[in-house]
């Protein structure tokens, strides 16, 4: 009686299993994270391209600074009167001393956002190359997957067909209710599904009806003994 039934459960798991194989293809984690990292990498690019155009500015500003050192040192080679001199040497020597740490500064800045900028590009490309991997793996595990399912759609349609209305109205119905699988053995005196032990009065019934519903998980537990 219930031969079918079991039967047509057992395609349905099949495919159950095949179609969440499909939809949980590691590679689909891999492209989403790819498009992800794209994504932050370019954000990241106009990032450092807003700071390369602040470090120009800077860069500009010290063009200003050092040609007004060297007007200073222009007019110190005019107007050199030895006492006044030294004064003013001291002061130029501290104003080429500040200017130096502030050049090697903008130096140190402007080699660290060429490098984040030189590390960003290799990553966009090591990121494409994944993201076409995975798509291609992806093709690959459908072009499998999906004749599978195809077919065994097709199988369960038919296997459909044959079975006891009554039967496959129950199914469908704890199958609405993510119930599955809806059919199950008794193990030892326990539900097949919820495991939990069957009260003697249902132990009896079964005997008797050689099929019962679960008072806990509403599965209809069978008689195979
Ligand atoms: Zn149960």
């Amino acid at each position: 009686m219930f031969e079918d039934i079991l039967n047509y459960q057992r395609k349905e798991l099949d495919l159950r299993k095949l179609q969440r194989e499909l939809d949980n293809l590691p590679s689909r984690k891999v492209v989403t994270d790819m498009v992800a990292l794209v994504k932050e990498l370019q954000i990241k690019s106009i990032n450092l391209e807003k700071e390369a155009t602040e470090l120009k500015k800077t860069y500009d500003n010290l063009g200003v600074e050092l040609s007004k050192l060297n007007e200073k040192l222009d007019e110190f080679d005019k107007n050199c009167v030895v006492e006044e001199g030294i004064a003013s040497l001291t002061k130029i020597n501290n104003s080429i001393i500040n200017f130096q740490a502030k050049i090697s500064k903008l130096q140190t800045k402007i080699e660290d956002v060429l490098k984040q900028f030189d590390n960003a590009k290799k990553k966009v490309v090591m990121a494409k190359t994944k993201h076409k991997e995975a798509k291609l793996n992806i093709e690959k595990n459908e072009s499998v997957l999906i004749p599978k399912i195809e077919n065994l759609k097709k199988e369960i349609a038919t296997l459909r067909k044959d079975i006891n209305p009554v039967l496959i109205k129950k199914y469908d119905e704890l199958k609405a209710d993510n119930v599955m699988p809806v059919f199950v053995p008794k193990i030892g005196n326990s539900c097949g599904g919820c495991r939990i032990e069957l009260s003697s009065r249902g132990l009896e019934k079964l005997k008797q009806n050689n099929h019962i519903e679960c008072e806990h998980c509403r599965r209809i537990i069978i008689n195979k003994d």
